[in-house]
């Protein structure tokens, strides 16, 4: 069979096992209330947790950077591609994540594809929660690293994992707040666990940074958790509302990082425009209490007015809030019912999530309403009720 016909059959077995994914066109800025093919949508689907990636404030960051920088870096960073402004950056989110070194990445996906390798390899042991982005999985299995991998927040099976565990060295990968679930790790107890065990703990706070803890420091700072055998990687994409991330940790280690991360070595640097609207980005989210407040309360009446009955309202404390249907072809029925109410909410279904758990994935941001809120909740009933 030729690669072609190959593809041809697997992608027609995708189709008739409601698998295929398809992408949605945007013509409005990234916000709750958006043109979407040519719809008017209300948006559930975002991670601009604050509503930053539309704030003029950023807009204008953006141009001024533009203008004192113009366009690309031009180079990877150890070449010629690292400027003033990114060591502006990578000092500003040093400080405030409260860590000693910096490092500034393109995206969060290469922070995690490349860490894990740079850190372990054959002879050691990474320990991963299984339900870790797929990132961090794809990172460590290119680190030839054994693989560990733990039930999801089960800090005792990873406690008798690391005991019998005859690693040269050894590495605790954790989401802080898990990407389709909405839950947050048991960080202290990790930590623990890493202190007892020689190990050191990598917590990849896409999720929490600018979301949780005082001043949007991030989940570590919200368990008041600082360690050096932490390395704490954050995106700038999702709740700063822009683009690119970092990884932050003990000066020594960072400096390794830097050293080898192929990741890192082997691309261009981000546009040092980029840099600039990012600092504005880590004021925002500083100064974002009121912004913070407001997405709790959001997400206290969405939970508080979805008293389900067959659909399962995931335990959650943050602005992701999953709604178990179970059965694949159901949850995208209810994703579609929602979407031709005008409602944007995604089925997420196997393999990014695990097979019978596909569910609806609402996302809240500071920039939805009380209203919007309400609207989405009377359509879930309604839906739940019809299927
Ligand atoms: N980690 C987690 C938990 C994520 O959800 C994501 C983004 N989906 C990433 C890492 C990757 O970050 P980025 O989008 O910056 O590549």
């Amino acid at each position: 069979m030729s690669l072609l016909e190959h593809l041809r059959g697997e992608l027609a077995d995708r189709d008739s096992r409601a698998l295929i994914r398809r992408r949605r066109t945007l013509d409005t800025p990234c916000g709750p209330h958006a043109v979407v093919d040519g719809r008017e949508m209300l948006s559930f689907c975002s991670n601009d947790y604050l509503g930053l990636a539309a704030h003029p404030a950023l807009a204008a960051a953006i141009a001024e950077g533009t203008a004192r920088w113009g366009g690309g870096s031009g180079a990877s960073h150890l070449v010629s591609g690292h400027y003033s402004v990114h060591e502006r950056l990578e000092a500003r989110l040093a400080e405030f994540t409260g860590c000693e070194r910096a490092l500034v990445f393109s995206t969060g996906y290469m922070v995690n594809m490349g860490v894990a390798a740079a850190l372990v390899g054959r002879g050691d042991a990474i320990f991963a929660d299984r339900l870790n982005h797929a990132s961090l999985v794809d990172g460590a299995l290119l680190s030839r690293a054994e693989h560990h991998r733990y039930a999801h927040g089960d800090t005792e099976a990873l406690a008798r994992l690391l005991t019998n565990s005859t690693a040269r060295r050894k590495l605790i990968i954790t989401d802080s707040v898990f990407s389709m679930d909405g839950d947050i790790a048991p960080l202290t107890e990790l930590l623990a666990l890493a202190e007892a065990h020689d190990a050191w703990l990598l917590v990849d706070d896409a999720h929490g940074f600018g979301v949780l803890g005082p001043q949007g420091r991030g989940a570590l700072a919200a368990a008041g958790l600082a360690h050096w055998r932490l390395l704490v990687v954050g995106t700038l994409g999702k709740a700063a509302g822009l683009s690119g991330a970092f990884v932050a940790g003990h000066a020594d280690v960072v400096e390794w990082l830097m050293q080898t991360m192929r990741t890192y070595i082997f691309t261009t640097g981000s546009p040092p425009a980029l840099a600039h609207a990012l600092l504005t980005a880590i004021d925002l989210i500083e100064h974002g209490d009121a912004l913070r407040a407001r997405l709790v309360a959001l997400q206290h009446q969405l939970r508080g007015a979805l008293p389900l009955r067959r659909w399962q309202l995931m335990p959650s404390s943050t602005p992701i809030q999953p709604i178990k249907i179970g059965d694949n072809a159901a949850a995208l029925g209810a994703a579609t019912a929602l979407w031709d109410t005008g409602l944007w909410v995604p089925a997420i279904r196997p393999p990014t999530v695990p097979p019978r758990t596909a569910r609806l994935r609402i996302s809240l941001s500071a920039a939805h309403t009380t209203g919007d809120i309400t609207r989405l909740t009377d359509n879930l009933l309604r839906i739940e009720a019809l299927q």
